[in-house]
């Protein structure tokens, strides 16, 4: 990853955070940008298969195939409006329809389109999917297959370093969305399935840290993990996705103590600790297993009876390597972004870079918060000037993209500035989460990309909030199944999560948590009138926001 894509670009500076923000599919949390983007993407590349001519009409007509449903009733000449952007007749004309619903009304478009909408309508499976595929196939006369690849081991380290191999196998002008449940590739070649991935795809250097507590902790376990030939359990845990260069047996009776999963292999499961926490916390593991004594005698043992498998260590220095607390023994903070419904692949990469930006208390991202505020003004510019700095390929982000889930996580515990590491969340993780709120929002409206959580454990449940922190702390109330005239309520709530450092500089502790929906809106006038009224304006005048003259 070198830098954002262009389209990318493009699309953040239609997609102002007051309108990106909101909720479109009322059925989900689904941010306008987000649905938008992803149907522009998907229509692009399957231009690219189908019709290569298109690709750039196709990306636009998708980016704005609900802009026209959605805005013209506040945004008189929407076509002039738009033409800023897009100078293309076939796109200008194309936003006019709902092609998504008439595909019929510009063929050649449309069902790119449809396509690209349809995709995110709901939770696909795998027969859905296929028939969708089959059905552009058909209007645009162009064999295309359909491939399911997905990895279902429950360590997402793991299976994101799995996915990521497998994936680099596929051509590049495939298109691949991911979903919860694993990835699809749609391509009109035929490929040779299941991909293969050797266990040195996916080997990588240990940090000094890790290897030297390992040879100390289970010499076994970093011979397996550098030269050796692991001995893992993958029954019914790969689909589409072979694996070489382990040793795969039959079901064994031994059981690991972190995942629960049959372990052909038991290591010391201190290995964990070491890796992610510096130091071994046996107590972490030992629940699984009664009576919960003395286990450190069982794990220290050659044959162990207690242990903990190969993908379980894995990633444990998985996750390591791509954090900057490997090396302190403080415990690991991960913010996690969901992707509710299927997205492609290229979205999830721009998006995991946005989110992978460096998040402080004054910046993010290099951008000054003060710097962000004047942008809402002149969203365009401000685009501009985030993507064209370079700051995102300058600094090394860490960031893990579960490619099975589609949820994009990266470590959370310390930002590097000027040299100088500090730790986020210091000794209090939530009063230190708390003080984050106002970073946190304001990298989530500069991607218009929630939910989010902050957490130990990143897992795939999808919090209903627009920020949280682990599971209990949750930020201001957001359910996507409120009545209709609430579903706007995440770019109110999130102008209003990045206004509180105004508060957070004055209180000891914030107490403005999980206020009513209803109080939200009048939270934000009253604690910054002037961010409360450039919501008011923007939804009155949007032309002036994206500095369009009369
Ligand atoms: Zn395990």
């Amino acid at each position: 990853m070198t830098g954002f894509s262009d389209t990318f670009t493009e699309a953040l500076k239609l997609f102002h955070p007051f309108l990106g923000a909101e909720n479109w599919k009322y059925s989900a949390t689904l941010p306008a940008f987000l649905h938008s983007a992803s149907a522009a993407y998907t229509a692009y590349s399957l231009a690219n298969i189908v019709n290569p001519d298109l690709s750039e009409t196709a990306f636009y007509a998708a980016l704005l195939h609900d802009f026209y449903q959605k805005v013209h009733k506040e945004v008189t000449g929407l076509r002039e409006f738009v033409k800023g952007f897009v100078d293309d007749k076939e796109a200008l004309d194309a936003i006019n329809y709902n092609l998504a619903e008439n595909p019929d009304v510009m063929p050649d478009l449309g069902w790119l389109v449809w396509f690209g909408d349809m995709v995110q309508a709901k939770d696909m499976n795998v027969v859905e999917m296929e028939r969708l595929v089959q059905k552009v196939s058909e209007k645009y006369k162009k064999k295309l297959y359909t491939y399911f690849i997905t990895v279902t081991l429950p360590q997402i380290g793991t299976r994101s370093a799995l996915m990521n191999a497998a994936l680099s196998k596929i051509p590049e002008d495939s298109l691949v969305l991911l979903s919860k449940d694993g990835a699809y590739v749609i391509t009109d070649k035929q490929l040779q399935m299941p991909l293969t991935v050797d266990v040195n795809d996916i080997r990588f250097a240990l940090p000094e840290s890790i290897k030297s507590s390992w040879a100390e902790t289970d010499p076994a376990l970093l011979e397996d993990f550098e030269n050796g030939e692991p001995k893992v359990y993958t029954e019914g845990m790969l689909y589409n996705l072979a694996i070489r260069g382990f040793d795969v047996g039959s079901k064994p009776e031994k059981v690991c103590l972190t995942c629960g999963l049959p372990a052909p292999k038991l290591y010391a499961p201190q290995a964990y600790g070491y890796a992610l926490y510096s130091r071994s916390n046996n107590e972490k593991w030992s629940p699984k297993v009664k009576p919960l004594t003395n286990l450190n005698a069982d794990f220290s043992k050659r044959n162990r009876k207690y242990g903990m498998c190969f993908w379980c260590a894995y990633d444990s220095a998985y996750l390591a390597n791509n954090s900057f607390t490997s090396a302190r023994s403080e415990e690991k903070h991960f913010l996690v972004g969901y992707f509710t419904r299927v997205v492609p692949k290229k979205l999830v990469d721009d998006l995991a870079m946005l989110l992978g930006a460096n998040v402080d208390f004054r910046e993010v991202g290099g951008i000054d918060l003060d710097d962000f505020e004047q942008g809402f003004e002149d969203w365009v510019s401000f685009v501009d000037s985030l993507t064209g700095k370079g700051i995102f390929q300058e600094k090394p982000m860490s960031v893990i993209v579960d490619y099975s889930s589609a949820l994009v996580v990266r470590d959370f515990g310390s930002v590097v500035k000027n040299g100088k590491r500090s730790y986020l969340l210091g000794d209090e993780p939530i009063l230190g989460f708390v003080k984050l709120l106002p970073s946190l929002a304001t990298l989530a409206m500069v991607s218009m990309f929630y939910p989010l959580k902050v957490t130990l454990l990143p897992d795939q449940v999808i919090p209903d909030r627009v920020i949280s922190y682990g599971k209990s702390f949750a930020m201001l109330e957001y359910n996507p199944y409120y009545p209709k005239e609430n579903t706007s309520l995440p770019p109110v709530t999130l102008a209003l999560l990045h206004c509180l450092k105004v508060y957070s500089e004055e209180r000891e502790r914030m107490e403005v948590l999980d206020m009513s929906p209803e109080f939200t809106k009048v939270a934000l006038h009253s604690i910054c009138p002037k961010l409360g009224e450039s919501l008011t304006f923007f939804k009155s005048d949007m032309k002036r926001f994206y500095g369009v003259r009369r």
